[in-house]
């Protein structure tokens, strides 16, 4: 399975999907739990608006082909 099919498993799970409000409201990342209060370019920021999802995990899930 690759990393995207793997995202989109974690993506479709039901509590990663349930734990996305208290992630938005506490500044952590739905899929591993850690803090996303610090990111490396003004993209991942962005990114992490969005999906909620820190630096790390957009990282290793969708930009680890650059
Ligand atoms: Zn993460």
């Amino acid at each position: 399975m690759n990393r995207l099919q793997e995202l989109i498993e974690i993506l479709s799970d039901k509590e990663v999907q349930a734990r996305t409000s208290s992630a938005r409201i506490n500044q952590k990342c739905k899929i591993c739990g850690n803090l996303a209060d610090t990111f490396h370019t003004p993209l991942a920021k962005v990114e992490y608006h969005l999906s909620i999802i820190c630096e790390d995990c957009q990282n290793y899930y969708y930009r680890y082909e650059n």
